[in-house]
């Protein structure tokens, strides 16, 4: 699959459910109304959709949400992806965040993951349930070592926010080092109606990485995940710290994924409004060759790139899905 401006669409995303357990504030309103259980694609029809993809040349698919180990049987899914890996698929992952992870992390490891992503964003149990509202942070800590104990290679994902956990990336990246997870920090981005201003949350990354390396020596690297982040190794930990900078930082060059929801919406870009639609043809009966022929047709829509700018004047977010559903 090569997109109109020539790269090649090598990474799905799949969202399996809009629903989460916690309400981090940059992410949703606290009475967020979820979809009704219908609209979402069962996961033999998720499997069906990431199958079409794998043929059509998809080697990489993370499984996220809102948070999707709440979907019911969702390891039913991981096992049927994970029959593909080596065989048209390299790479199976999740981006969690970490409130089922003790229950689930031998499963995954059974179904062929190997690196997961967990969202935290302090290591202040305060702070944790500030930010998500009602979490706590013990169960995700004991999420995070189990799935490490369980043989999987941990990133945590940090979005950085101006005045809530800026003064914390020391402390996070020595206690990501100890431990020998990689750490990796987000711009706020805006996208959906969160109830407040996200511009007051803003924080750039420039100033964060400036920051640190008063303490750390982050020497350069061309590690990629095949993802936006910039990765430095830090030297006196071993272990890397990304930055993905979606507003300081035109990272659609190389972009090589695309985003299906869970109701079989698939964006081709996470900062444009434009889909395809393939809950209908799903239900329809549509052949296997009916459905790569739309694949195809909706990757020859992908757009160039994305124009996140907050709406400062009507406060308005740029783009009015919430990240839960596209899945980040
Ligand atoms: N629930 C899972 C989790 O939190 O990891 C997976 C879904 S969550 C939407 C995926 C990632 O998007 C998380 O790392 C989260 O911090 C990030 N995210 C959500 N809303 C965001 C926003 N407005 N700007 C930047 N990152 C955001
Ligand atoms: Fe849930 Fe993840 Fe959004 Fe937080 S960032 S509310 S954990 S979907």
């Amino acid at each position: 699959m090569i997109d109109p401006f020539g790269r090649a669409i090598t990474y799905l995303r799949v969202s399996v459910t809009d629903r989460c357990d916690l309400r981090c504030v940059y992410c949703m309103a606290e009475d967020m109304s979820f979809l009704p259980k219908r609209d979402l694609l069962t996961l033999e029809e998720l499997d069906r959709l990431c199958s079409a993809f794998i043929r059509l040349g998809t080697t990489k698919i993370r499984i996220t949400g809102g948070e999707p180990l709440v979907r019911r049987d969702v390891v039913r899914l991981f096992g049927a992806l994970g029959q593909r890996l080596g065989n048209g698929l390299n790479e199976l992952t999740l981006t969690t965040n970490g409130t089922q992870l003790t229950k689930h992390a031998q499963q995954l490891v059974a179904a062929g993951v190997r690196r997961i992503n967990v969202s935290l964003d302090t290591l202040d149990p305060a702070r944790f349930t500030q930010i998500t509202r009602w979490g706590k942070i013990e169960p995700i800590l004991d999420g995070i070592f189990a799935a490490r104990d369980a043989g999987l290679a941990i990133k945590i994902n940090a979005v950085a926010m101006k005045g809530v956990n800026e003064a914390e990336f020391d402390t996070m990246l020595g206690w990501c080092g100890e431990h020998g997870f990689d750490l990796c920090l987000i711009e706020t981005m805006p996208m959906g109606d969160i109830n407040g201003d996200r511009t007051d949350q803003y924080l750039p990354l420039s100033i964060v990485r400036a920051r640190l390396r008063k303490n750390w020596t982050l020497e350069d690297t061309d590690y990629r995940t095949g993802g936006p982040a910039r990765y430095f190794n830090v030297k006196e930990t071993g272990q890397r710290i990304g930055f993905i900078t979606p507003m300081t930082h035109n990272f659609c060059e190389s972009c090589n994924r695309v985003r299906l929801t869970c109701t079989g919406t698939l964006y081709m870009c996470l900062g444009q409004e434009d889909s395809a639609d393939f809950r209908p043809l799903l239900r329809a009966g549509v052949t296997d060759d009916q459905l790569d022929e739309a694949i195809h047709a909706a990757i020859a829509r992908k757009p160039k790139g994305h124009d996140f700018i907050i709406d400062r004047r009507h406060d308005k977010p740029a783009v009015s899905r919430h990240m839960s559903v596209t899945g980040g």
